[in-house]
């Protein structure tokens, strides 16, 4: 079986691993998890990163920061994964969910100042396949209304906006070090901090309301409970394995492209025929091969296609039910506006294998495959 991910592994955080070990230092904010958050620092021009024990945590603690509570609504796409949603309506936010663009599956920048209320706080766009959303008017449209932009970047660790970063732009961007993610710690994330002065707040927040990290510093002499707060921090024993990652975080990086590019060659005269839709990649947007995906013309096709990879041992997935179509959805969410292309696109997506060290002969499998299907 050809499998849709295989977790990525370099071969140097064993060693890393170890050397956490044969240091003692298993807890979190050792050296490993000191350089890891410098790499991201120095590589995307943030004011600060830190590492997180997820994304999704990452988001709550970016909700934490922005005062996020009940009553407030947070405007974002129905087309993502639930740690989107769930980080806001947790604080006892309502999701307000817009449609998205056919193109990119990212939420319809123009949509966006429509759903703004008099409660609406912030906007969260989510970055899908690592494909950059159109981050010039969701900043221009949250700056005329004073809301704070926090970017779902989960997907879009080293993506470009028009030479930008993915993450840096909005308040607070969050990264994901996932296992099915480009660069893994097995579950983790970071979350980017944009402005100094919600930096400290972050560090007490995510240290369980203390401010332990100054103490650390040798700030304070000792520290104390000063805040509400969360235990966000992920042990040395991740923070060593995304350091093999992020050392050979190029290498990665190549090795994904290279993927990627020969999927959408080799299937691009099928889009040609008008048999199925291949990912776009708007100008000024650089992405990072996060994930392969084709469209097929409806549902009825993408089943088919599926259950004729899976003949043909190739593991190929939908994923994303449309938020506002979930249970919990409908009791904490809206959706504002027409479903013009959330339900309908969702439907003909599938996404097909592509990992870090994919063999190309696997490759080729999977295009003769598809190959085969539309035959
Ligand atoms: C993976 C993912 C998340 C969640 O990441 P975790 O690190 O598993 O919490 C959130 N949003 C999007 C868009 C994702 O793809």
């Amino acid at each position: 079986m050809i499998h849709f991910n295989v977790p990525p592994y370099v071969g140097t955080e064993i060693d890393y691993i170890k050397e956490a070990v044969e240091q003692h230092k298993i807890c979190g904010d050792g050296m490993f998890t000191k350089r890891c958050s410098q790499w991201i620092e120095e590589k995307t021009g943030t004011g600060r990163a830190l590492l997180t024990t997820s994304c999704t945590h990452a988001t709550e603690l970016a909700a934490l920061l922005s005062d996020i509570g009940p009553g407030d609504e947070v405007i974002m796409p129905s087309y993502t994964f639930v740690s989107t949603a769930d980080a806001f309506v947790l604080r006892g936010a309502k999701a307000v969910f817009v449609d998205i663009r056919p193109d990119t599956m990212n939420m319809d920048e123009t949509l966006i100042e429509n759903a703004i209320t008099e409660k609406t706080k912030a906007i969260v766009p989510v970055h899908y396949a690592g494909v950059s959303c159109e981050m010039d008017s969701i900043l221009d449209v949250a700056s005329r209304h004073h809301l704070l932009v926090i970017e779902d970047a989960a997907q879009g660790v080293l993506s470009k906006y028009k030479g930008r970063m993915l993450g840096t732009m909005g308040d607070f961007g969050c990264y994901s070090f996932h296992e099915t993610k480009n660069y893994s710690m097995g579950e983790g994330g970071a979350i980017l901090i944009r402005e100094e002065e919600n930096v400290e707040r972050a560090e007490i927040i995510r240290e369980k309301g203390t401010n332990r990290s100054k103490f650390f510093r040798g700030q304070i002499d000792k520290y104390t409970w000063v805040d509400m707060g969360s235990s966000y921090l992920p042990s040395e024993l991740n923070a060593a394995y995304l350091w093999g990652q992020l050392e050979a975080a190029q290498e990665i990086f190549d090795d994904r492209m290279k993927s990627w590019k020969n999927y959408y060659e080799a299937l691009l005269p099928l889009q040609e025929q008008g048999k199925l839709t291949l990912p776009a990649v708007p100008e000024g947007c650089e992405h990072n091969a996060h994930m392969f995906y084709v469209k097929a013309r409806d549902l009825k096709e993408r089943t088919a296609l599926i259950a004729h990879l899976r003949d043909r041992e190739v593991q190929a997935v939908f994923h994303y039910i449309p938020l506002h179509t979930a249970p919990a959805g409908m009791r904490l969410g809206r959706f504002c506006g027409e479903d013009r292309y959330t339900t309908k696109e969702s439907e003909r997506l599938l996404r097909f294998p592509l990992y870090y060290g994919m063999k190309e002969e696997d490759q080729k499998q999977v295009i003769r495959s598809v190959y085969e299907f539309y035959r």
